[in-house]
């Protein structure tokens, strides 16, 4: 088996990773590696899959006792022999599983560190053909970092203990630089490959609130985002984290507090109940987190300022570990800022050590405070190089434009009120504006109207408050009665005629979810799955791991039941297509599954022919390629770069570097077509002259304001100075 197939038949994924394919290749060829990736990066996979292709087992050690379940439940529901051993484990349990090591039942095996070196293990080692030794979170290693563990230390006696010394692989999350060597040097890695991905989670949406109320805001938040999916809540202090689980409890919240005062098996059914999604909500202390390992927070709230930008980092990111776009919330007030400095003049620290943290505070203090793009600031934090002003999925890149044209959205809600003659609320016209495929459109034919689904890249909250500014604008008009009823206005006409341009503020228009998603330029799956459907599957997968005594995200995480509810897969060879199902899969679940499909189809006499069919997968070269052709057509017919960031739901940024790519392949690109003013060339080469090509930042710093890093880029790509 090679590497892409058993990516795809393990794991059931098509592409790897940033970063993932060349770990995995040079472990392979009996490299050390050091991986430095961010969560939800996709480490565990990167020594899973090279464990299951090289002979013998691999022994992986991990400080996380809490997370050794879940990884071996997951790695035995995809196919692999795995298991673990840790303190959790009676002696007698202990003898057992030492037995079946022996007998070279597994090609997995987690270990704390702490057990490595006794006794039993040792001898039972020598006698194992262990091909690779892998160290999860390979920061506890060091002094410095914040999850110091002593044992770690202990890892190189261990290894060379061994008669023959296996491949030995190092993955890390948190690293600055100075961690990275330190791991290299005291794991003793021989000449390893380390790749740094980065730390930029594309995924999650950044933003700072200030709210007049905090706990209004928060529950106007749960309300309306994100309802059925769970969330942290943070908070400052254990008293804070009980008043405010009681608060949302009264308020018909489902949630559970979690801090280090609690009696420990209420912390621990707390924390169980929020990991199997008994509770949405987990209102916590920064106790709470390290060795979690759900995938599918969608949003991390800090009711409170944490202690510094690491820790913000490191909670907020536990949010959207599968990927799928999920919310950081801060909510903000001077008042935590005067608690957090009172915890650190409270404590007995050196002077030193004391003044870094008040600059670390600082930090986070200007974060909050910041018109800047907020993701930039968290990544140079980490020392990353910018090159991008804005990334577009973050408070403050999607509020600094005031005022955005909305008339064609106005046009299309304008036309399909009058397509419906004026009889339906807010809620039908924008499922019709959006395709649903509920029951009581298909009934009353709505799906034929030439209006529908013409916005289906709206979310319905969106789209509902892009409806609801244009009633407060007059555009619309809507009844005042139980059943409000929106009808057309003296004010219409005009409007559909094109004879005036109607403007909204971004910042409303933009808080929909899939706006930040398009903002990404990520390729999501379909949000306009069949939702009733996926409740269906939800419980389904509910009922099959409460069987199981697994977490339900173990048996399929909740985008791969989204595809389900979008393409409907009602046998093997379909339901092999959806991301993220190996064969193991199919074999485990793929009947419960297909069944219930086959069977929700039945019960709502849907017309499957109507339904999107999966595209067979291409690789992702393929696919790229074609994202670069089809900006090129766009090139070729003359259009701007903003035009065509514009069609291609890009930014700018990113046309630019399909340009590039294409230009790489050899097509031509006559650059000096998007430089509007001659000069700049100039004094862009004059400042590169001077400042040197290492960094952006600095040749933007000495230029003036109206010479964008856009500008400067297609300088330098026009006189063919670097390869960027
Ligand atoms: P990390 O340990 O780096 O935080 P994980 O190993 O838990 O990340 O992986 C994060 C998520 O990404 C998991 O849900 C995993 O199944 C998924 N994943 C890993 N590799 C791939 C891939 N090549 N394609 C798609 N998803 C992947």
């Amino acid at each position: 088996m090679d590497i892409y197939e058993g990516l795809k038949n393990i794991f059931g994924y098509d592409e790897f990773k940033k970063g993932q394919r060349l770990l995995i290749e040079e472990t392979l060829k009996g490299r050390d590696v050091l991986g430095v990736m961010p969560t939800g990066g996709g480490k565990s996979l990167c020594y899973q899959l090279p464990a299951v292709l090289m002979k013998g087992i691999t022994i992986v050690i991990s400080p996380l006792i809490s997370l050794m379940k879940d990884q071996v439940d997951s790695l035995v529901d995809v196919g692999i022999p795995a298991t673990f051993i840790n303190s959790t484990l009676s002696h007698k349990e202990f003898a057992t599983r030492l037995q079946s090591i022996k007998a070279n039942r597994y090609k997995i095996l987690y270990i704390a560190p702490e057990r490595l070196n006794t006794f039993s293990f040792l001898n039972l080692a020598k006698k194992l053909p262990i091909s690779m030794v892998a160290v999860d979170e390979a920061h506890c290693i060091s002094q410095w970092g914040h999850d110091f563990r002593p044992s770690y230390l202990e890892i190189p006696k261990f290894i060379n203990s061994l008669d023959k010394r296996p491949i030995v692989s190092a993955y890390t999350a948190t690293a600055t630089r100075e961690i990275v060597e330190e791991i290299r040097t005291l794991l003793g890695l021989k000449d390893p490959l380390i790749s740094i991905t980065g730390f930029d989670r594309p995924n999650l949406f950044y933003q700072v609130v200030k709210p007049r109320d905090k706990f209004e805001y928060l529950m106007d938040y749960l309300k309306n985002n994100f309802q059925e999916d769970s969330g942290i809540i943070y908070c400052a202090t254990r008293k804070t984290v009980e008043s405010l689980t009681k608060k949302l409890i009264e308020r018909g919240m489902s949630a559970v507090g979690y801090h280090g005062g609690m009696d420990s098996n209420i912390r621990q059914k707390n924390q169980d109940d929020f990991i199997y999604d008994r509770v949405r909500l987990i209102v916590a202390t920064n106790a709470f987190g390290l060795g979690i390992d759900k995938p599918d927070i969608r949003f991390v709230i800090h009711y409170n300022m944490p202690k510094n930008m690491e820790a913000y980092y490191q909670e907020a990111g536990r949010a959207g570990r599968d990927g799928e776009p999920s919310d950081c919330i801060l909510l903000y007030s001077p008042g935590d800022i005067v608690k957090q400095k009172y915890l650190i003049q409270s404590s007995t620290f050196s002077k030193e050590r004391e003044t870094m943290l008040y600059r670390n505070l600082q930090y986070l203090v200007d974060y909050c405070n910041t018109n800047q793009c907020l993701r930039n600031s968290i990544l140079s934090y980490f020392g990353e190089e910018i090159e991008v002003e804005s990334c577009n999925n973050c408070g403050n890149c999607l509020s600094q434009s005031e005022m955005v044209d909305i008339t064609i959205e106005a046009q299309k809600i304008l036309s399909c009120i009058y397509r419906v003659r004026e009889r339906y609320g807010v809620t039908m016209i924008s499922q019709i504006l959006r395709g649903s495929k509920s029951k009581r459109i298909l009934d009353l034919g709505l799906n034929n109207l030439s209006t529908y689904g013409i916005m289906k890249e709206y979310t319905e909250s969106s789209l509902k408050e892009i409806i609801m500014a244009l009633v407060a604008m007059d555009y619309i008009h809507m009844t005042a009665d139980k059943y409000p009823v929106l009808k057309l206005t003296p004010a219409s006409l005009p409007v559909l005629k094109g004879e005036v341009r109607v403007f909204h503020k971004k910042e409303l228009l933009e808080a929909g979810k899939t706006m930040r998603k398009k903002a990404l330029s990520l390729e999501y799956i379909d949000e306009n799955y069949d939702q009733k459907l996926f409740q269906e599957l939800r419980e389904l997968r509910l009922k099959l791991a409460q069987e199981k005594g697994v977490a339900p995200f173990i048996i399929f995480h909740d985008s791969t039941l989204k595809q389900m509810a979008t393409y409907f897969p009602m046998n093997r060879e379909e339901f092999l297509k959806l991301k993220g199902i190996g064969l193991k899969k199919y074999e485990n679940y793929g009947e419960y599954f297909t069944n219930k499909i086959k069977d929700y189809v039945d019960r709502n006499g849907i017309d499957t022919s109507n339904i999107k069919r999966i595209e067979a997968e291409k690789p992702i070269r393929e696919r790229t390629e074609d994202r670069y052709i089809l900006t090129y057509n766009y090139y070729l017919e003359g259009l701007s770069l903003e035009e065509i960031a514009k069609k291609r739901n890009f930014t700018v940024e990113t046309i630019i570097r399909h340009l590039e790519k294409c230009e790489e392949r050899g097509k031509t690109v006559d650059w000096s077509r998007f430089i509007d003013d001659p000069t700049k060339e100039e004094r862009v080469l004059k400042a590169i002259d001077e400042m040197g090509l290492e960094r952006l930042r600095p040749i933007k710093e000495i230029l003036p304001e109206e010479i964008s890093y856009e500008d400067i880029r297609i300088i330098i790509l026009k006189n063919g100075l670097k390869k960027m």
